[in-house]
């Protein structure tokens, strides 16, 4: 088969004798009642069926789609989700023997990028006539670094890939180095050329995501769908603004066929609403809202992403129309207006209080998610927010909660600026920039907290509000 684009997933591999994900060990490998809880916590989450799973696939989806629409070949390589590195070799091994592929690309988290240059290499000594592409958050902010760490690579794709890719893949085509293309970093005559930024591109143009590619590599169907991209706050921990530059919307229509499609086509019962801040727009949800009702569209489930300040009664009343049960994630972060403040979250915890009010008062699943350790957070902060969230459940105000840690991610303004933020960056070994499971010891220290403190922070949290989560999700 031709293929002028192979998307590869990046992941995390399996130890073949625990079955348990090789950075999991790694992370746990001393701490045996950290490794016991996050086995119970993976057992109990499987148990219970939470309905979204393979979030990771929906940028890839993404942008095979809509390259797809513009008359290439695309395939996706994604097999067992539970696979050793040995068997993912060959597999893609094999793959890329018995297809005529021209081109791979390679979109990593951070955590992944030691192994999307594993798998580059891999590519090479398979046939070194494939074009390597990555792109993806952490190259796209060190584009330059990815030619130093490896010689398998030919271009970095820097922020939105869609557009971008295309230009690529037209240049490679008719055998033209990508001089014009812009927003790519690569190597020519053993220089660096990087290339001027792209613009951001018109989300209106983009096709409805095609799941037939999932279900071709048999993956479990799960409705994510995205009605927007980029996101208008700042917040120092997060790279989303630099990397999507401004908020767009895709139209009523496009967001109406992706549903329809999903529900008629997929029998799609779930759906993830994967953006940033679901409710930033209430005229679209507003829109939104109104067609899954006129339709008379029948979803069990859905889950939205937010923040407190765009949740008020109006809009969770619109809310109600999405599906029959509907969780509201929030990014509360930490229980310390100071903290907050310092975070450029420009929101209060007494905002989050409210919003989580006005969900549990609508009968929706508040969802909290927390980051210990953020600059500026010590001890007694962390203590106070640890008794914050057992209230929380206690009260019944938020019952699920999820903590991560605090993780210095290139492209964050702390990343750039670590010093201005009291922050010392201990490790460099990106496969440990992970949060969920978080590494220890971590990447960092801070002024007021050693790597030894956020650990035992962290078990405190993990061992008191993860075990008080666990049992919610199990009496759900
Ligand atoms: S954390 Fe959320 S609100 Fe803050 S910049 Fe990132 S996406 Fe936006």
């Amino acid at each position: 088969m031709d293929i002028d684009i192979l998307l590869v997933t990046p992941r995390i591999f399996y130890n073949p004798k625990s079955n348990l994900p090789e950075n999991v060990l790694e992370i746990y490998e001393n701490n045996e009642e950290l490794l016991k809880r996050y086995i119970d916590l993976e057992c109990e989450k499987r148990s219970v069926n939470l309905p979204f799973s393979g979030f990771g696939y929906i940028g890839q989806l993404s942008i095979a789609s809509f390259l797809e629409k513009n008359n290439f070949s695309v395939e996706l390589f994604c097999p067992d989700d539970i696979i050793t590195f040995e068997r993912y070799k060959k597999l893609l091994m094999k793959f890329l023997r018995q297809n005529n592929v021209k081109s791979v690309g390679l979109g990593p988290y951070t955590y992944q990028y030691p192994t999307a240059l594993a798998i580059s290499r891999i590519i090479k000594n398979t046939n070194s006539n494939i074009y390597t592409i990555i792109g993806g958050h952490h190259v796209t902010f060190l584009d330059q670094l990815v030619f130093e760490d490896s010689p398998f690579v030919d271009f970095v794709v820097r922020g939105e890939g869609e557009w971008v890719i295309k230009n690529l893949l037209e240049h490679i085509e008719n055998n033209k180095i990508p001089r014009t293309v812009k927003g790519i970093t690569y190597k020519i005559n053993n220089k660096i050329k990087r290339n001027p930024d792209a613009q951001a591109g018109n989300i209106k143009e983009l096709p409805p995501l095609k799941y037939d590619m999932l279900q071709k590599q048999n993956k479990e169907m799960c409705g994510h769908i995205s009605i927007s991209r980029g996101c208008p706050y700042n917040c120092t921990f997060c790279s989303e603004k630099l990397f999507w530059k401004y908020p767009r919307y895709k139209s009523s229509n496009q967001i109406n066929k992706e549903i329809s499609t999903l529900v008629n086509e997929y029998h799609v019962k779930h759906i993830r609403f994967a953006d940033d801040t679901f409710t930033a727009n209430p005229k679209i949800v507003a829109k939104v809202c109104e067609y899954i009702r006129n339709e008379h569209i029948d979803l069990e489930y859905s889950q939205i992403w937010t923040r407190a300040d765009t949740i008020n009664t109006k809009i969770i009343k619109q809310l109600n129309n999405l599906s029959n049960t509907i969780e509201v994630c929030l990014g509360i972060e930490n229980a310390s207006n100071k903290v907050l403040n310092i975070m450029h979250k420009n929101q209060t915890i007494q905002q989050n209080i409210k919003a989580l009010k006005i969900i549990n008062k609508n009968n929706m699943i508040a969802h909290g998610f927390w980051i210990l350790g953020h600059p500026s957070s010590d001890m007694q902060k962390e203590k106070y927010t640890t008794n914050f969230i057992k209230n929380l459940i206690k009260n019944k105000i938020c019952m699920l909660n999820e903590t991560s840690i605090f993780t210095p991610y290139p492209g964050s303004a702390v990343y750039s600026n670590p010093e201005k933020f009291g922050v010392n960056i201990q490790s460099f070994d990106w496969s440990k920039y992970c949060e969920n499971p978080p590494s220890f010891p971590t990447v960092y220290s801070l002024k007021n907290l050693t790597q030894e403190q956020i650990f035992e922070l962290f078990k405190e949290r993990y061992k008191t509000v993860n075990s008080m989560l666990s049992s919610t999700l199990l009496s759900s």
